[in-house]
């Protein structure tokens, strides 16, 4: 599969087709029935382009946030609007959480730190908060179907490894999603897609992972110009446009 919207699109097509129900983590789906996850590495922007094109499919999924990255602020304004956008489409908002940010020795802390980001997140979009997925999970996590009290949790056993789990990490099907379904040999789907992958060409992964970075030179300087003022005074937008 292509990592193109059109591409995705046919995903959810071929997935209606199938006649698979759409689901979210805490639904209790027993027919055929597919969990769509996006994890939000880089982008709410992109995340928020997905969520429109699911709508139009009249698909639903949930979309996991990261509090601690430098990639986004889930406190700005823009953030806030862009996450209440996804959600008046009809998704839900998990929690993306990065392990790495803490000293996590234990279950304990575990569940510690992911129920304290959880409220956070929840506080702050004033929305229920009902699941938690890894960011680039450790063996820890992958190992210990961890529980949480109120929260469920995207890497235990129901949802790994009692479904069809397939995932396009680092911009790779380990295993092809089309085939996986057109199989006819799964009930159950879980298919995790990373937003940022998907555009309207097909290009390879340093072009995508460039325009990315070549985007934010422009995006600090608007956030420059929105906190100083006569910006262009000093330097001018054509000079950073590289
Ligand atoms: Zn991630």
């Amino acid at each position: 599969m292509e990592f193109t919207i059109d591409a995705y699109v046919n995903l959810l097509e071929l997935l209606k087709e199938r006649e698979f129900s759409f689901c979210f983590y805490e639904d209790e789906c027993d027919q055929k029935s597919v969990i769509l996850r996006h994890d939000v590495d880089f982008s709410i922007d992109k995340a928020l382009e997905i969520a429109k094109i699911e709508s139009r499919n009249g698909v639903k999924s949930t979309y996991f946030i990261l509090l601690s990255t430098n990639f986004y602020n889930v406190f700005s304004k823009q953030s806030y609007e862009k996450l209440h956008q996804i959600i008046d489409l009809g998704h839900e908002i998990g929690l993306h959480f990065d392990e790495t940010r803490y000293e996590i020795t234990t279950i304990g802390e575990m569940k510690q730190y992911v129920e304290k980001e959880a409220a956070i997140l929840e506080n702050l979009l004033n929305t229920k908060v009902r699941v938690v997925s890894m960011h680039r999970p450790s063996k820890f996590t992958l190992n210990n179907d961890i529980q949480f009290d109120q929260l469920i949790n995207s890497y235990s056993k129901k949802y790994f490894k009692e479904m069809k789990y397939v995932s396009d990490s680092r911009m790779h099907w380990r295993e092809d999603p089309m085939e996986a379904i057109e199989s006819n040999q799964y009930e159950k789907l879980h298919i995790l897609t990373h937003p940022f992958w998907y555009s309207t060409e097909n290009e390879a992964m340093d072009v995508k992972l460039l325009e990315f970075m070549k985007n934010a030179v422009t995006e600090r300087f608007d956030f420059i110009n929105d906190n100083f003022r006569d910006l262009e005074q000093v330097i001018s937008r054509k000079e950073i446009v590289i």
